[in-house]
């Protein structure tokens, strides 16, 4: 009598179940891995959205309406006009605060109204609108004011506009003239840090003059 292969049978069901866990345990594997994907694409796209849109300084800071020149850029221009009195150069200020509804006045001078082009930007689109620019020009000896960036009028070989330009770079502002899109050489701005989309979404650096924005 041949002797059953009692074993066999056995043998075979436990290789089964064997290769069963091992396919459950590659398969919860892959869903955890799966999970561990979902988690790292959603928090890096719910970063980015949140950086995009600037919503946490947003959900903290109160919209507010600026209306009047920042008074730290008020001061620098102060202190300009003096460096620039002290080496012989005076400096006159053309504007600073502009509303946007003047901005827009400005805007539409050379467009639908009479006069020269004076700016490519509307209303909420200059930094004159938030308080934070300022345009200047020169004064030629009979006190008239010229926008003449070759004068010399100190005599020290430099342009005076040059040299005004230098001081107030060294004071913090940055120049229009050194912008690449539309050279704006008679004006001035300080940013703070804030671009022009934070500053539209009602956002102001800290000091500005403001009043509480209508929703
Ligand atoms: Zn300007």
């Amino acid at each position: 009598m041949m002797p059953e292969p009692t074993n066999k049978p056995t043998t075979s069901r436990a290789t089964r179940t064997n290769k069963r866990n091992r396919k459950k345990a590659a398969s919860s594997l892959r869903s955890l891995l799966l999970l561990l994907i979902c988690v790292l694409v959603a928090g890096i796209a719910g970063w980015k959205i949140v950086t995009n849109f600037d919503l946490v300084p947003e959900l903290s800071q109160p919209k507010v309406k600026v209306i009047a020149l920042h008074p730290e850029v008020q001061s620098k221009m102060n202190t300009l006009i003096r460096q620039a009195k002290d080496r012989g150069i005076d400096v006159v200020i053309t504007s600073d605060f502009r509303s946007s509804a003047e901005q827009d006045r400005l805007y539409r001078q050379g467009r639908e109204d009479p006069g020269n082009i004076v700016t490519n930007a509307r209303g909420g689109q200059s930094y004159h609108n938030y308080g934070l620019a300022i345009d200047f020009a020169l004064l030629d000896k009979s006190g008239k004011i010229v926008w003449d960036m070759e004068q010399d009028l100190n005599d020290n070989g430099r342009s005076d506009w040059l040299e005004v330009v230098d001081l107030a770079k060294t004071l913090g502002f940055e120049w229009g003239g050194d912008w690449e899109n539309f050279r704006d050489y008679p004006h001035f701005q300080m940013k703070f840090g804030y671009s022009l989309r934070q500053l539209q979404q009602g956002k102001a650096p800290e000091g500005s003059i403001t009043e509480p924005l209508e929703p």
